[in-house]
């Protein structure tokens, strides 16, 4: 384990915490890691989006949190969960804080490493697969391609706090400009926004993949275009949580599921 920082001197002896990407539900997409982490852990705190199969892995006596908002369970606050981490590991427990995809992708995993440090402990982080690699893989093509994209933007859809949040249009100008794939997280429910602006500077012909709940069994997904994307969501029916892709490596989706013989009804619009 690394640990970067020591202890301040008098400080009892701690546990361990690991930040622990769940990947995107699947639980055959855990790293080796992750689960070597799960199975060691005594208290887990699990968030939002984690596939029920990741944690078979527990050990039974292990004591779990969900702190997650879905599921009818209400969203406990950041600080709660923050607080909940410090204890545990000044009470001496093996912590795993296990998060959908990968803990340092719009996973708030930023800030509790953050605020671990300044209690004077040191986390490990185990990467997972971020939902923005899973969506579009499901469906058979690549985020990048030599012929049609030659970077990959992930942003969130969610207007940031206390800042100006994504100006699409310039981002669609960069995607054009400059060959990008963009990958949208948490973009349902600004689709309208998000679209209006990329139509400045995209042509509604854009094509564009919508994949919800990746990976698991009850997976869902749209291809779509620029210009079609709200309506198509509202007929496909299709909401969170989903990943939006936006790009000219989405015309390799349909040649893809074409010849694996998909039939009709997997592909929505
Ligand atoms: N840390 C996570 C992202 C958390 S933000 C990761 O790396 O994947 C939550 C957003 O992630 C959702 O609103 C949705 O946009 C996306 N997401 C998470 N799991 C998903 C899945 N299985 N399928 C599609 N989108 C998913």
């Amino acid at each position: 384990m690394n640990r970067l920082n020591e202890l301040p001197a008098g400080t009892p002896a701690p546990g361990r915490i690991t930040l622990v990407g769940a990947g995107p539900g699947d639980p055959d997409l855990l790293t080796l890691k992750a689960v070597k982490a799960i199975r060691a852990a005594s208290v887990i705190l699990v968030d939002d989006l984690v596939g029920e199969g990741v944690m078979a892995h527990a050990r039974p006596e292990a004591r779990v949190t969900y702190v997650g908002k879905r599921g009818g369970c209400k969203s406990t606050p950041q600080a709660t969960i923050e607080q909940l981490m410090l204890e545990a590991v000044r009470a001496g427990e093996n912590v795993v804080r296990l998060k959908g995809g990968d803990p340092f992708i719009f996973g708030r995993g930023g800030e509790e490493v953050e605020s671990l440090r300044r209690a004077g402990i040191e986390p490990e982080v185990v990467n997972g697969v971020t939902a923005g690699l899973a969506g579009i893989t499901t469906l058979g093509a690549p985020l990048t391609h030599r012929e049609r994209a030659q970077g990959v933007v992930f942003v969130t859809g969610h207007p940031q706090k206390d800042g100006p949040g994504v100006d699409w249009a310039r981002l669609g100008q960069a995607v054009q400009d400059l060959r990008l794939t963009l990958v949208i997280y948490m973009g349902i429910s600004s689709a309208t926004r998000i679209q209006a602006g990329l139509l400045a500077a995209l042509p509604p012909e854009t094509p564009v993949a919508v994949i919800e709940r990746a990976t698991c069994p009850e997976q869902r997904q749209c291809l779509t275009s620029l210009g079609a994307l709200l309506d198509d969501l509202k007929t496909s029916g299709l909401g969170s949580p989903a990943i939006m892709v936006v790009g000219d490596v989405v015309k390799g989706v349909r040649a893809a599921l074409q010849e694996a013989g998909a039939a009709a009804h997997e592909v929505l619009a």
